[in-house]
């Protein structure tokens, strides 16, 4: 910039010149921030999933659009650095929402707030996940015993029983541990737990070794074969005698209340 150089539209000199305009007669005469088009989103009925492209993710997160859905619709121009956007819903149908964004932008050092309206659409399809769970597919099964040697316990306490140590389990199991877990079968001798993946089932088997010194008895057998391999079904048995209990939560884990924000 010159000395004496001053801005084509409104005369101001001392400021930073594009083409002879100063910042914010350019953000006045710019498109900053738009949505070109009407937004698709697809997401899993049954656990919230969003396809992305060819995968999905984000399984567990709410049926409400929130800003991780909606800026991926907005387009900005070369020179705004965006800070964030507020969402108003302003109509909704089942399948269709209208929204109102309000994006806090900084433009060549200037922040300006854009307002865009956005229509999205709501596409539902179940993801593979929930599909194969409603198919009934698994590849392992988790099955919860009694003690071999105590078979004076009655089949309903020795089922609550197992089924409290489960529950611990699960509340501290990994997350993708509870995502492959499909269904739950009560049966006299105690349950079976369905996943549809082999490796979380092992690795909450493997929890429960650890927790109440139980041992694994893994087996194996052969269900079919797909893509020219062959696919095994793999059983964990697990076996607690009546003296084991569940445990509760682990005191060391659980972070102070306060912290929980
Ligand atoms: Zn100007
Ligand atoms: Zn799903």
């Amino acid at each position: 910039m010159g000395e004496g150089e001053f801005c084509v539209v409104c005369g101001a000199t001392g400021r930073p010149l594009v083409d002879g305009v100063c910042p914010p007669c350019a953000a006045e005469r710019a498109r900053l921030v738009w949505a070109p088009r009407q937004g698709v989103v697809t997401i899993c009925p049954h656990c919230g999933a969003r396809e992305v492209r060819s995968h999905w993710e984000r399984a567990g997160s709410s049926r409400l659009l929130t800003s991780e859905d909606l800026v991926p619709f907005l387009e900005f121009h070369s020179d705004v650095g965006l800070r964030r956007v507020h969402w108003e819903e302003t109509a909704a149908t089942p399948n269709q929402r209208e929204f109102l964004g309000t994006a806090h932008v900084v433009f060549r050092g200037i922040p300006r707030d854009v307002v865009v309206p956005l229509t999205v659409r709501i596409v539902s399809k179940s993801c593979p996940d929930c599909s194969r769970k409603s198919g009934r597919y698994y590849t392992a099964i988790v099955q919860l015993r009694g003690g071999e040697d105590d078979r004076s316990e009655r089949a309903a306490e020795l089922r609550a029983r197992l089924e409290e140590i489960w529950t611990s389990l699960l509340r501290e199991a990994r997350p993708d541990s509870r995502k492959a877990l499909s269904w739950t079968e009560e049966l006299p001798e105690g349950w079976d737990c369905y996943f549809t993946e082999t490796l979380p089932a092992r690795s909450i088997a493997r929890l429960a070794k650890q927790r109440y010194g139980v041992p694994i008895k893994e087996s194996s057998s052969l269900a079919g074969r797909k893509h020219g391999q062959d696919v095994y079904r793999v059983t964990f048995c697990l076996r607690f005698p009546r003296s084991v209990r569940a445990a509760g939560p682990p005191a060391a884990r659980r972070p102070p209340a306060e912290m929980e924000q």
